[in-house]
């Protein structure tokens, strides 16, 4: 061993020994014996300062080894966002435009099979559909895209609609949840986008989405997608107004539905893209993360969900390449996909780019020393690299 390197031993020792708080040591140590941490350990944990992130860091890091090993995966797919106009105005969200708005456009059905063959032909194995909720928007026409897709690529996993959407569906179509949601499986829908979670607390909500489905409507529509078979990731959006305590609550919302479905394919962190959005503007929300939060929420959604839910994605749209590179040393294993077209985040001021060819998110996991794979939207291994 070098010189430097005992130097560096010593240090961290040191460190642990004398800056390390008995509560923070305690919950590390349930969580590295295969233990479930509660909610109130997962505050602590998104709290911790200084030396404890490192920790936190490395923890999350030997949690995804011994859960799924180095693999890194990621799903060639394309985003397809068919309207833009919206009745529901997140304050979040500077992707929708208001009924009327000159800039608001909505696809035709020819546009978005076009969209989705032309995915295909390079590779894509996932379309993923979402939309605003546009009050024009004739309920058939959600089945009408599963349906014309299919037609001409029935091999594509359609991958759509928020529960913000299906609960639009339902509503139009003046059925129940599990009807609505059994009629959209037979027209083609695969696997649905567990977003329009935001933060799975109303009061929160009521200050970036009032007039969005709440906590209960969202786990209700999420429970009956997982019991009709139908798969969904999990997200949770931070670095708004949200406390350590709204996170923890959101982790454990997550893994409660999961110790009863086991619908969930992934867990997504998405941070907050704050320049251009009227949240941020009102005075009301911070600047989006910061760097160190953006780790800690990573590391602690591993910790946390690790025993009930194997994949945490690190979202380059949100964090940049390089950011999201380096979070895949703090418990995430999954790169997410190269989109192809990115409208929702750039909207809000995102300036990651829209698309990230596959040699790139080869060549970036490879340089983090991992072995990056292709995968599908439900994580069966395609290729490995
Ligand atoms: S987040 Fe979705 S529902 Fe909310 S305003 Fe934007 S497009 Fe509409």
């Amino acid at each position: 061993m070098t010189l430097v390197g005992k130097e560096t031993i010593v240090y961290a020792v040191e460190r642990l020994v004398k800056d390390l708080d008995p509560e923070f040591t305690d919950i590390i140590d349930k969580a590295l014996s295969g233990k479930d941490i509660s909610e109130k350990d997962s505050v602590r944990l998104f709290e911790a300062r200084n030396f404890e992130v490192n920790i936190l860091a490395m923890v999350a890091d030997y949690l995804r080894w011994k859960t799924v090993g180095d693999i890194v995966t990621f799903v060639i797919n394309r985003n397809i966002n068919f309207t833009n106009e919206c009745m529901i105005n997140c304050a979040f969200c500077a992707y929708s435009k208001p009924l009327g708005h000159p800039e608001a456009y909505t696809l035709k059905i020819n546009e978005i099979v076009k969209r989705a063959l032309e995915a295909w032909k390079l590779g894509a194995t996932e379309v993923c559909i979402q939309g605003a909720i546009n009050p024009k928007l004739n309920p058939e026409f959600y089945l009408d895209i599963l349906r014309s897709i299919k037609k001409v690529l029935p091999e594509i996993h359609i991958h759509a609609f928020s529960p913000q959407e299906i609960h639009y569906f339902a509503t139009k179509m003046d059925v129940s949840y599990r009807e609505a949601l059994k009629m959209l499986k037979e027209a083609g829908l695969d696997s649905m986008p567990g977003t329009a979670a935001e933060i799975l607390d109303d009061e929160v909500r009521k200050v970036i989405c009032p007039n969005k489905i709440n906590v209960k409507t969202w786990i209700k529509i999420i429970k009956t997608a997982h019991e009709l078979s139908i798969p969904t990731t999990s997200t949770m959006m931070y670095g708004h107004v949200d406390t350590s305590e709204h996170k923890a609550k959101h982790l454990n919302i997550i893994r409660e539905i999961q110790k009863e479905t086991h619908g969930f394919t992934e867990f997504v962190p998405l941070s907050f893209i704050h320049y251009k959005t009227r949240l941020y503007a009102s005075g009301l929300a911070r600047p989006g993360a910061t760097g160190l939060e953006d780790l800690k929420v990573h590391a602690v959604s591993r910790i946390f969900l690790n025993n009930y839910i194997k994949n945490i994605q690190v979202s380059w749209v949100k964090l940049g390449p390089k950011y999201a590179q380096a979070i895949l040393n703090a418990g995430a294993n999954d790169f997410g996909g190269t989109l192809m077209e990115e409208n929702i985040s750039r909207a809000a001021g995102a300036t990651s780019g829209t698309h990230l060819p596959v040699e790139r998110i080869i060549n970036i996991i490879r340089d983090a020393g991992r072995i990056p794979a292709q995968r599908t939207t439900i994580y069966e291994i395609v290729k490995i690299y």
